[in-house]
């Protein structure tokens, strides 16, 4: 395994629409284990092939689902779910609608507030080429709908209603 360099704005490999994956051969094994390691080195929750110079669709997501609390519980402890889908699709979107500031790894010294669905149903293929599913809500609904943005050659700063050098480490949010 290995780190791979993450390209930024204007590398054009990120406006490009990216191939579907057709071989799940050894390439495609190492390119996902060299994406999760260089997406928790960077560190981000999302990260896809395209932000590592190759055109292809394939995205992971490592990121911890916080549950709502009860008042009287503890707040519960979660483990970060990995994801790793291979020509990843939008299949259903909720009608609700919610703003969130975004970050990416590609745009350096940038956040933007972006309009995304509050619920997303994912379909694609896991590393072996078998087809999964995915419903996400709230933030996971958002990097999925980031991340398949990415591998479709869109930036989010397309899509921001506005876009802004952050002041404050706490304006950073998880970068994807
Ligand atoms: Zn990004």
């Amino acid at each position: 395994m290995a780190l791979r360099t993450i390209v930024t704005l204007p590398e054009p490999v990120l406006y490009r629409k990216a191939r579907p994956v057709k071989k799940f051969d050894q390439d495609l094994q190492t390119l996902i284990d060299d994406m999760i390691d260089t997406m928790r080195d960077a560190p981000g929750v999302g990260l896809a092939a395209p932000q590592v110079g190759v055109s292809q669709r394939l995205i992971v997501i490592e990121y911890a689902d916080q549950p709502e609390a009860d008042e009287d519980d503890e707040p519960r402890k979660v483990k970060p779910k990995l994801y790793v889908m291979i020509n990843p699709e939008i299949v259903k979107t909720s009608e609700e609608t919610v703003m969130g500031v975004e970050g990416c790894l590609s745009v350096p010294a940038l956040v933007g507030e972006v309009e995304r669905f509050e619920e997303v149903q994912v379909k694609g293929l896991n590393r072996h080429g078998q087809p999964m599913k995915v419903k996400a809500a709230g933030w996971l609904a958002r990097i999925f709908q980031h991340e398949v943005d990415h591998v479709n050659g869109v930036i989010f700063t397309q899509r921001a209603e506005r876009v802004w050098k952050p002041e404050t480490e706490e304006e950073e949010n998880d970068k994807v």
